[in-house]
């Protein structure tokens, strides 16, 4: 999807209608338009990029100004036990709009909409070994 075909930077532009929550120089802030749980909010930069690890620090620094306390106040607002924080990282891992967001879904105790992933577990020298490949491929 490149950036003239992508649909939250036409939510940005204002050419598609959202339900915005919060919005300043680099974040916007609005309602999903299919939500999980009411009050699921998405929380986007405003300058494109596909996924998280393509952000750069000043985009990231700016999320993190914000992302605390809009999480706090969907809670509070929906009355909700907790929330799950979730950024899809390509399609593999469930991303569909191709424009790094991080959702905000209210969770109530007992809602039943998902809940823990299937633990694995490795086998003897695996975790030593993709720990130290993971090392390997960060550069900071
Ligand atoms: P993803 O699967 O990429 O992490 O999630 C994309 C989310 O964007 C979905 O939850 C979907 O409901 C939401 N979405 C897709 N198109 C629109 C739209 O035009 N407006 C709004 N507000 N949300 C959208
Ligand atoms: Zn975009």
């Amino acid at each position: 999807m490149s950036q003239a075909d992508c649909i939250f930077c036409k939510i940005v532009a204002g050419q598609i209608p959202s339900t915005k929550i919060f919005e300043n120089e680099y974040v916007l802030a609005f309602l999903d338009v299919g939500p999980v749980s009411d009050g699921h909010v998405l929380v986007i930069p405003k300058s494109h990029c596909e996924r998280l690890d393509q952000a750069g620090p000043e985009v990231m620094a700016e999320i993190a100004k914000v992302l605390p306390v809009l999480a706090g106040g969907v809670q509070k607002a929906t009355e909700a036990h907790g929330y799950n924080l979730l950024c899809n990282n390509g399609a593999a891992a469930g991303q569909v709009v191709e424009h790094l967001h991080f959702h905000i879904i209210p969770r109530h105790s007992g809602d039943g909409l998902f809940s823990h992933w299937p633990a694995g577990q490795y086998p003897d020298g695996k975790a030593a070994a993709i720990a130290e490949k993971i090392k390997q491929n960060i550069n900071l």
